[in-house]
């Protein structure tokens, strides 16, 4: 399985905000969509970091009550790892288990963000796949002896 099964599964919306958005905007939309990282872009629409859950926690255990008017731009990850759709399930587990992380953008051949990946979405695929291959090979020895 690669990325593009993925998204062709899951679809292509990504949730961003402007690098101006404050930690507030933030918790506010990653509550309201149920996710746990928003990417961050720049002026002209590229991507200019990731903000996840670990970085809310982060900027209220740094600055307390205060961090909520910080802006995103102040506590996100501006190297952002990313892969394209060509990538397969396994690439991305080793590159979420490597990296730390459990969220990874998806780009295209302009560079241009076409989906996110999630460490539920690498699972979720994960177990579908291993739980189809084990009914394959029980069918293929039933059908052998
Ligand atoms: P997560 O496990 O995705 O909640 O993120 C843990 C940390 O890694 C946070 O500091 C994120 O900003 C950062 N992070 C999340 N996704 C990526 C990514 N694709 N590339 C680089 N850093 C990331």
């Amino acid at each position: 399985m690669h990325v593009i099964d993925i998204l062709g599964a899951k679809g292509r919306d990504v949730m961003f905000l402007p690098a101006d958005a404050n930690i507030l905007d933030a918790t506010v939309l990653l509550a309201a969509k149920r996710i746990g990282a928003v990417v961050v872009k720049d002026a002209s629409g590229g991507i200019a970091g990731i903000l996840s859950e670990r970085d809310v926690i982060r900027a209220i255990a740094t600055e307390n009550v205060r961090a909520l008017a910080q802006p995103v731009a102040t506590y996100m990850t501006r190297q952002v790892a990313t892969c394209t759709e060509a990538d397969s399930v396994e690439a991305l587990m080793e590159m979420m288990t490597q990296g730390r992380f459990r969220h990874v953008p998806v780009v295209d051949g302009a560079g241009q963000l076409c989906g996110i990946i999630s460490i539920g979405d690498v699972v979720k695929t994960h177990v579908e796949e291993t739980t189809r291959e084990a009914s394959n090979l029980r069918e293929f020895i039933a059908a052998a002896g």
